[in-house]
Order: C-alpha cells, then structure tokens, then sequence
C-alpha cells in the first residue's frame, strides 16, 4: 500500500476522463462512490480475494462484484471454462446442451424449481417473473418490501433500496404513476402490513414478492416465522409468492435461502454467482406457472443473448465447484470469524454497532438497536459508517461504498485476509472512537 494524498491520481484521472463520456462517469450507480463522498477506484485486475486498483494499490475485496465472485476473482478453473468455450463460438442465438447441464443443476438444487428460463440480469428475472404472476393470477397489485431491491424495472422502482436509498427518493422520475401504483409497498419483517396488504387489495394480489435474506438495505434477515407467513397468506390469498434470490441463490446455501429456512417459493429469480462473474440470471419455478412462457405460452419473453455460451460456461464451472465439498461450511467459518473480530474490535473501542450476517454476507450498522426493517437502517450512523468505509480503504480494505449495501465474503478470503482486516478495522474503531 503507498501513502501519501495522491496515492489514487490515477483513478481520479481516470474518473475526470469518464464522466466526460459517461453519465457520472460510472454504468451503475452505486459505484460512483457517492454514498461516501469520494472519488471510485478504477480496477486494473482482480485475483482470488485481491483487488488492484491502476495507481497499483491491492485490497482485500470484499465486493466480490456485488455479490457474484463467491469462488474469488479468477479462478482458474471457470477462466479456463470460459476461454475453451470462447474458442468454439462466442453466441449462436441457438440451444446448447451446457444450457440443459445448467438447468439441471438448478433444478437439483432448489426444490421448488421445476423449469428455468435463462436472461441476462437480475432486473430481468424479477421482471419476467412478475410478468408470469399477472398471467398466472391474472391480476395486477404486486407486494412489494421497502428497502427489498428487485433490479430497475419500472413496476419495482417503488420505495427501493441499494442506490435509491442514499437519494431518500421512494421512486425514480420517469415511471409513471399508474404503474406505481401497481406495487403496494409495505415494511420487511411486518407481519401485520401483509395481512392489512391483503385485505385491503382483497382478490387482486397477483404476487407477494420478497428477498427472503434483505441485502440491499444492508443485510437484514427476516425474524423467525416471517417467510412461513408469507407462504400461508400468499397460499391462503391465490398469489404466487415470488423469492429474489439473486444475492441469496448458491450464497446462503446450494439451495439458496429457500434451503437455509426450509420454505419453497412458486417463482426464483436468481442471477449474480449463476452468471460466475459474467451477465446471466434465471427466474425458475414450478411447471404450471413456467410452461405459460412462450413459445408454449401467451406469455412473451426472449433474450438474443440469453443462454449466452460463455456465461453458460462460467456458471456451470462455478455451480460445480460450489456442489461440492465443504464450501458453505468454510463460508460460515469465515463469516462468523469476520462477524466475532469486528463486534470485538467495535466494543473494545467503545463504539456501538449491530452486525447482522447471515453465512457470509454481513452488514456492520452503527447503532445500538436492532436491525429489522429500513427505518431501523436509516437509523444507524450513516456519518460513522463513512470514517469508517474511507479509514478501511486506505487500510488496504475494499468495502462496498455505501452503508446499505452487503460485505460478501468468498472462498479465497483466507485466515489471512480475515486476520488483516480485523486488525485494520481495531485500528479505524479506535480512530472514530478518538474524533
Ligand atoms: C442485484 C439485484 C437485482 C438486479 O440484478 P441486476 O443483474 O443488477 O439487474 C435484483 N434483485 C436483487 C435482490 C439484487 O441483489
């Protein structure tokens, strides 16, 4: 690590070059940095739990690309996968048996999947498995959770999270009213707000819609019982209960948190790890909702790009190693130890914190309360969470920019990696603790 005030003049040159071109210099949001009031790196490379910025610099990643890097940047085995399919075409725009080999897996893996349709991005799943719901139901009113992310489709720009969150907007400008109001809107972890939700759009509901483990607020799991009630209401009411597992799919578990909590979802949306780094993501389910897609069904989606043979490749290679051996045992391990060092390393400095983990994705929130919903989010010290985002980054220690969003952990992150970040993060408590 080099020192001194301009030991990211490349990467702020490199920004001043982008914004000219790019708007706010960034292709998503939140990697503008603007949560914390500085300036992004630009990334020269990444490997295994390491990432380079172009001034040179390395830290330890705890980014992982937003979620999909669980086996660490570049492992060589889904490098290779992806370079020998490369050699045999880069995209037919026709089937391939690695598409049928993926499915299956995923199939295998969650119980509530019957079928898959492979997509491009999370966005579209979510979209495309909301679109099913209304077919399905034939109706309009979703369900949605305040501070849950569900991508950037104009029906789920509603009271969003992740980028949303930090401009305190409860939509973006250019979604029309009418289709707002198609998304009722209601606190994660409320149990009453589901039932008044239900009675009040009585026989309209086509879909409940969920991160089964919040981790666009930060990660806020759901309390017990939450998940079992979504079921039996959406049960109990004739809509289709949809998880969006695009962070918590072969994260929290194989089979997702669907697996962890022992509750089946009609519809999956999954994307991030199934892409292993490149654009891919599926919306899956069961048979009878999944079959009303076209060609079979009245309804239409489709995607020139989607089953791409390269991300194909790199998701089968990542689905394959994840199955596995003891990959969400050293996981857990890993997270639990991060979890133990930095509640050690707050209270020693005398700084409250609440860190909800759930196997290895945390959020450290400075409060001292609870945190189940977005209000409680908002409550925690987004001041103190930015002292401490900047003191870890000159640490060496590469933390998403933004208080309402994840830390992930991967499989490379060694005893090492957990060791130094600890002792940076004892050395930044204390500095806040000082100021
Ligand atoms: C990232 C994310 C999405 C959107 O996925 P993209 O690939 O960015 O479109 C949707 N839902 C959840 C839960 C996510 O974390």
């Amino acid at each position: 690590m080099k020192s001194g005030k301009n030991f990211r003049q490349k990467s702020a040159h490199a920004f001043a070059e982008a914004s000219e071109v790019i708007p706010g210099g960034v292709n998503s949001p939140v990697r503008a940095f603007g949560g914390v009031d500085t300036e992004p790196l630009f990334i020269g490379s990444a490997s295994g739990s390491k990432i380079y910025d172009i001034d040179g610099n390395e830290y330890i990643d705890y980014v992982c690309s937003w979620g999909p890097m669980i086996l660490g940047h570049a492992h060589p085995k889904v490098v290779r996968a992806v370079t020998e399919a490369a050699r045999r075409g880069m995209s037919f725009g026709a089937p391939t048996q690695a598409e049928t080999a993926l499915a299956q897996k995923v199939v295998a893996a969650f119980g509530s999947i019957e079928k898959v349709r492979m997509i491009n991005s999370g966005t579209e799943a979510v979209m495309t498995a909301v679109r099913l719901a209304r077919a399905f139901t034939e109706r309009d009113y979703i369900i949605k959770m305040v501070g849950c992310y569900h991508g950037h489709s104009d029906s789920l720009l509603v009271s969003a999270g992740s980028g949303l969150a930090q401009i305190s907007k409860p939509s973006s400008k250019g979604v029309p009213q009418q289709l707002a109001e198609l998304t009722v809107a209601i606190p994660y972890n409320d149990f009453e707000a589901v039932e008044t939700a239900f009675e009040k759009y009585r026989g309209r509901i086509a879909a409940v819609l969920v991160e089964p483990v919040a981790a666009n607020m930060g990660v806020v799991p759901p309390v017990d019982g939450y998940l079992q009630m979504l079921r039996r209401l959406s049960d109990k009411n004739g809509a289709v209960l949809i998880f969006d597992e695009v962070i918590t799919g072969f994260r929290v578990a194989l089979g997702g948190a669907q697996e962890l909590y022992g509750v089946n979802a009609d519809l999956t949306c999954l994307g991030k790890i199934i892409g292993g780094g490149l654009p891919a993501a599926m919306v899956g389910g069961l048979a009878k909702i999944m079959d009303m897609l076209a060609p079979l069904g009245p309804v239409y989606q489709a995607g020139t790009l989607s089953g791409n043979p390269l991300a194909t490749a790199a998701a089968n290679a990542t689905l394959e190693i994840l199955a596995g051996g003891d990959c969400y045992t050293r996981l857990e391990a890993s997270g639990a130890a991060l979890q133990a060092g930095l509640e050690h390393a707050a209270e020693s400095a005398g700084i409250a914190v609440t860190i909800n983990r759930v196997g290895s994705i945390m959020s450290c929130f400075f409060t001292d309360k609870p945190v189940l919903n977005f209000t409680d989010v908002r409550g925690s010290n987004i001041k103190m969470f930015k002292k401490f985002f900047s003191g870890m980054l000159k640490g060496g220690i590469y933390l998403a920019p933004s208080a309402y969003e994840a830390m992930f952990v991967s499989l490379a992150h060694s005893k090492e990696d957990v060791e130094k970040t600890l002792k940076v993060a004892h050395n930044v408590f204390n500095r806040i603790a000082d100021d």
